[in-house]
């Protein structure tokens, strides 16, 4: 059975997968990405995951998926917001490709990638169409149809969710745009939310968890929950999808968010019924077994 590598890069870590046919990883690598430290280190990064990964394998190619606005078919990132430095303007590609002439490569967005995944084996499975909101570090979104694939958009800018504003001239936004849906829904959102009302940091694992007794935890939580749901009146209104996947590093807290989400979308949508709202199946591994797909895809 044909192998490829998947890469998931994000802003805190880089998981690497030796991926078969069936979406089976079969051997793993792992880095931290070391954002701040530019583009030279994370690529560094990068080749060494590669390289772990390929020992003693023969690898068909290699995907991966990586946060911004990604030029899909030239395999470069034309813009960044934030998350990681020097990475705007960077053709990934051709990179990559330096270190690894003999092996194709591609690159796509990494919440496309993560729809991949939930679409080849995971929540949206038998989905005609679905859209895809990915709730981590940021807020990514993609959409997807049986019928014409993955939507980049014109300028490689499609789906991206996470930047349609939310708030009117709310919070300030990596991307330059004030009250962004990043800025209100990312697990980073609600770090810094309960920041604002306690001048004290704690980790959005921790304020889910405390929001059934701690009334600070609670009120954030649950503006939290309001706004996932004002998203998803936009995404019914605007798509209307058969479903809505909703991934990310913040769906391992649902448990303390999602009843309440699903009744403030009830309350404030003028459709409710016809959409599934799903949580993704796969979450860590979403983004490297959808770039591996990206990769059995385009080889
Ligand atoms: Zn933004």
């Amino acid at each position: 059975m044909k192998k490829v590598i998947g890469i998931d890069l994000g802003g805190t870590s880089i998981y690497g997968g030796l991926i078969n046919e069936n979406g089976e990883i079969l051997k793993r690598s792992e880095r931290d990405t070391e954002a701040q430290k530019g583009r030279k280190e994370v690529l560094k990064r990068i080749g060494e995951v590669i390289n772990e990964l390929m020992v003693g394998e023969t690898i068909e190619g290699i995907g991966l998926g990586s946060p911004g606005f990604i030029d899909a078919e030239q395999g470069k990132v034309l813009f960044l917001g934030g998350n990681i430095a020097e990475w705007t303007g960077l053709n990934l590609k051709e990179e990559l490709s330096k270190e690894f002439p003999e092996i194709p490569i591609f690159v796509e967005n990494d919440a496309n990638v993560a729809a991949i995944c939930e679409e080849w084996t995971g929540g949206a499975k038998g989905l005609n169409n679905f859209v895809m909101l990915t709730l981590g570090t940021g807020v990514g979104g993609a959409i997807y149809t049986k019928k014409e694939g993955i939507w980049h958009g014109t300028n490689y800018q499609g789906a991206e969710l996470g930047h349609s504003i939310l708030y009117p001239n709310g919070k300030l936004c990596g991307c330059g745009q004030k009250g962004c849906v990043e800025q209100y829904i990312s697990g980073n959102a609600v770090e810094k939310s309960y920041f604002e009302m306690t001048k004290e940091k704690k980790r959005g694992k921790e304020i889910f968890k405390n929001s059934l007794e701690n009334d600070i935890c609670k009120e954030v939580v649950d503006n939290f929950a309001k706004d996932v749901a004002i998203c998803l009146v936009s995404i019914r209104n605007i798509f209307d999808p058969q479903g809505v996947v909703i991934g990310g590093g913040v769906i391992n807290s649902k448990e303390y968010w999602w009843d309440k989400m699903l009744a403030y979308y009830k309350d404030y949508c003028n459709n409710p019924d016809g959409m599934d709202i799903l949580p993704a199946v796969y979450l860590n591994d979403a983004g490297m077994i959808g770039a591996a797909k990206v990769a059995f895809d385009r080889i």
